[in-house]
């Protein structure tokens, strides 16, 4: 395995992959799902590393696929197991980090079920990050109108979409506030969400259409359509 020597590696990209899936219902674990005869972790890292500003890159990957990841990564990718939760599987990858690159200013977490998302947009957050933000996130305005609803179902209220924005990935952070952020309570379904709570400012730049996440089997169709239309 090669990796940066520890002092060379300034942004480190922990992927968790360690979903079971289930809402896709392929019976296979999501990241190990091929799209165009390649994985959606694999493409993930590909676009991490072809971004030209991840010097490492940690996969995170349920512990029964851990054999299956190693072979499947390219050589200087670090492969490790998670947990039952997203976090516990973010946490598992921040323990390499600090193993392996205790001299990294930055991390990128990135959902490997986000598996197209262009490389520049990879490029914008660290950049950010280089000019001084802490914590920062690619955002899409939503176009639908979103609704609070109570658990029988009934609207309880409708917010004002124009300051509504629909979160993706990679979010980046500088290392101290997601070591701080993962330190307090972890409910939360993004990282950022930590960050926010911890009241530390969470900058946001431009999403991208194409990191859109693999989630349901209509969005595996429709990542079979772009990349066969791409071709
Ligand atoms: O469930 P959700 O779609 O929010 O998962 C986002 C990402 O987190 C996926 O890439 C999934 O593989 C990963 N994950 C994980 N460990 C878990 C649960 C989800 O790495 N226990």
């Amino acid at each position: 395995m090669v990796i940066a020597p520890a002092a060379a590696v300034r942004t480190v990209a922990v992927v968790p992959a360690a979903g079971s899936g289930v809402r896709l219902g392929v019976g296979t674990p999501k990241a190990f799902v091929e799209v165009g005869g390649t994985s959606l972790l694999r493409r993930c890292v590909d676009g991490l590393l072809g971004s030209g500003v991840v010097d490492l890159v940690v996969v995170v990957v349920p512990t029964q696929l851990l054999a299956a990841a190693r072979q499947l990564v390219p050589a200087g990718v670090v492969a490790v197991a998670g947990g039952v939760y997203r976090s516990d599987s973010v946490r598992a990858g921040l323990d390499v980090l600090h193993r392996l690159a205790p001299q990294a200013q930055f991390v990128l977490v990135h959902d490997a079920a986000r598996a197209f998302t262009p490389a520049g947009l990879v490029v914008s957050v660290v950049k950010e990050l280089l000019s001084g933000a802490v914590a920062v996130v690619p955002v899409l305005a939503v176009t639908d109108t979103i609704k609070c609803v109570d658990a029988s179902g009934v609207i309880t209220s409708t917010p004002d979409r124009e300051g509504l924005r629909a979160a993706q990935t990679p979010q980046g952070f500088t290392v101290a506030v997601l070591d701080a952020a993962y330190a307090g309570e972890l409910a939360a379904t993004d990282d950022a969400g930590l960050v926010e709570r911890a009241g530390v400012p969470v900058r946001t730049v431009p999403g991208h259409p194409m990191a859109f996440k693999i989630t349901t089997p209509t969005d595996l169709t429709m990542a079979q359509a772009l990349l066969a239309r791409a071709r």
